[in-house]
Parts: C-alpha cells; structure tokens; sequence
C-alpha cells in the first residue's frame, strides 16, 4: 500500500467516523425559557381541588393555552432548597435547605452560559427566599465559580431574609422589560410562607396572589414583542405539604407523603400542545431535562427524562 493511499484511507474513516458522531438536533421555536416556582401549596388546594378556585387565572386563562400535568412529584427531599436545586440541575440531591451548602452538580443556568458567553448578563435566578442565591453556584471541579447567572435573591441577597413576593415580582417585571433574559428562574415564597404561620386563610391567599402573578408573567410574554411566540414557561412547586393528619398538616412539609410529593406542573410554549392534561407520571428532573432539549444544552448529566408528551 502506497503512503498516499493509506493517508487517504485514514482521512476517510475519520471523516465517517466524524458523520457517524454528528447528532442532528430538532428545530425548536423555543428561544427563552422561563421557570416559576410557586412555593408549597398543596395539590388539593390546587389542581386536585375540582372548583380550581384558588387558581381561577392559571384554570380559566392558562390552561387552555397548555399542559398541565395531574401526576406530577417531587422524588427528592421536599424542602425548598432542595425542590429548587432538583429544577436547576437535574439532581435529586439531599442539599442543606438553609442556604449553607451549594449545589454539587452546574445548573442548566452555568452549562447555558458556558455555551453562550455572548449572553453572559442574560440569565437570571429572582427569588422571595435568599438562602435560592445558591443555586448560582456548585461546588464541581471546573465549574465552582464560573459561568454564574445573575441574581436578586430575598432582601439582599444570600443570609439577609425573605422579602415579600409583591417586590420580587417587580423585580420580574423591571428585569423582563429591562434586561430580557434568556433564561429565567423565579421564587415565590407564598404559601409556604403563611403555611408555617399556621395561617390557613394567609395560605388560600397566597395561592391566589401567586396564580395572579403567575397570570401577569404569562400575559406579558404573549403581548411583549420580545418573548411572543418563542418563550416557554414552566410553573410548578418545589414541595407540596403534609395531608391533613399526617404531622401538623399544611403547616408543615418534608416527608415521604402523598401531600408533600404531588405537586403541580404547568407547560406552556410554542413548541408544546394546548389544552392538554397529561396523566403520564413524572417528577421535578424531567422539567430540567427538557430544558436541555428545548435550548440545546449539550454535556450535561441529568436524572430526568425529555417530557415528549408535550411537543407537538
Ligand atoms: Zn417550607
Ligand atoms: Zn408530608
């Protein structure tokens, strides 16, 4: 065999071998993906209540206009941190839920920005609670510190309290209209807030102002010239609460119960069906999972599944 001929032989099976590798990636209209985190509320005051009247906007208004999931759960820890950081970075980890321990594992946030250094300012976390600042960061290898979204957590930031989630949502508005971020995620602390007050009547309230706020986030991505036609929005829970018997019920949360796992998920985006309720079962990761598939987010390890059933 001559050397020219093995040269070219060599170059051709890398070059097939190179064809073989390339994955072709579907064409999606979804350009900017948006995350709302009601905190805490219960299935039955929500979804599994069959009047729907403390969610009358995301019943009458959302619905219709998307997907919603009535066997949705988280499998990990139910406490706030961790319901949060299962969202981020597609992990079920069992995280400190003050706000003391980062995340092991880089969010779709930090693997989106490494992709898109172009975009640096243009992904966001905007929470009531503080100690969510943490979802910023992780502790991995080649990530710690690198690649961070920005942040408007609680009154100021990591350790400074909660603030009310009528600021937060000013926050959400000024930064949608201002900034236009491509990737958002946002914490309402209603009503898990109320709900260790004990306050039964604060917590139906809380459920009610955030399907308000939730509404007025969707009503601006249809109208703004900027996110119409090429935003997905995802609306779901970190944990739900206690059935009534288990422990002090809604007053608390963070066991294995079938109150404290059944949460709510909401899908809504150009590339998914309408008014649809999906009965398949699935879990916080999943909704991470097809986040990646939505943005194309490459090279990150997930426990969750693309949720299929949505697309059209
Ligand atoms: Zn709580
Ligand atoms: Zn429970």
């Amino acid at each position: 065999m001559s050397k020219h001929f093995l040269l070219y032989f060599i170059l051709l099976i890398g070059f097939i071998s190179c064809r073989a590798d390339k994955v072709i990636e579907k064409k999606y209209k979804t350009k900017y993906v948006i995350v709302l985190v009601v905190d805490g509320p219960r299935y039955s005051e929500t979804w599994g209540d069959t009047s729907h009247q403390y969610i009358p906007f995301m019943s009458n208004v959302l619905a219709p206009q998307g997907v919603i999931h009535n066997q949705f759960y988280s499998l990990g820890d139910t406490y706030t941190t961790n319901g949060h950081a299962a969202l981020s970075t597609g992990i079920y980890q069992s995280i400190n839920n003050s706000g003391q321990e980062l995340p092991i594992r880089p969010s779709f946030f930090q693997h989106w920005l490494k992709q898109h250094p172009e975009d640096k300012s243009l992904a966001w976390i905007i929470t009531s609670k503080d100690k969510l600042e943490v979802l910023s960061n992780c502790t991995e290898y080649g990530w710690k510190d690198k690649f961070r979204p920005s942040v408007d957590c609680g009154n100021a930031g990591l350790s400074t309290g909660y603030r009310h989630d009528s600021i937060t949502q000013m926050k959400v508005m000024s930064t949608l209209q201002n900034s236009h971020p491509k990737l958002l995620l946002v914490n309402y602390r209603e009503p898990d807030f109320s709900g260790h007050a004990g306050n039964w009547k604060g917590y139906l309230k809380g459920i009610l102002k955030t399907d308000e706020y939730v509404h007025a986030i969707w009503q601006f991505i249809q109208n703004d010239p900027f996110y119409k036609d090429n935003t997905t929005l995802f609306v779901t829970n970190d944990h739900g609460r206690h059935l009534d018997g288990i422990s002090n019920g809604f007053v608390s949360h963070g066991d294995n119960c079938e109150g404290c796992r059944h949460i709510n998920l909401y899908s809504f985006g150009p590339d998914f069906k309408k008014d649809l309720v999906s009965p398949i079962n699935r879990n916080l990761v999943d909704v991470h999972a097809t986040i990646l598939e939505l943005l194309h987010i490459r090279g990150s390890f997930t426990e969750g599944n693309v949720m299929t059933e949505l697309f059209n």
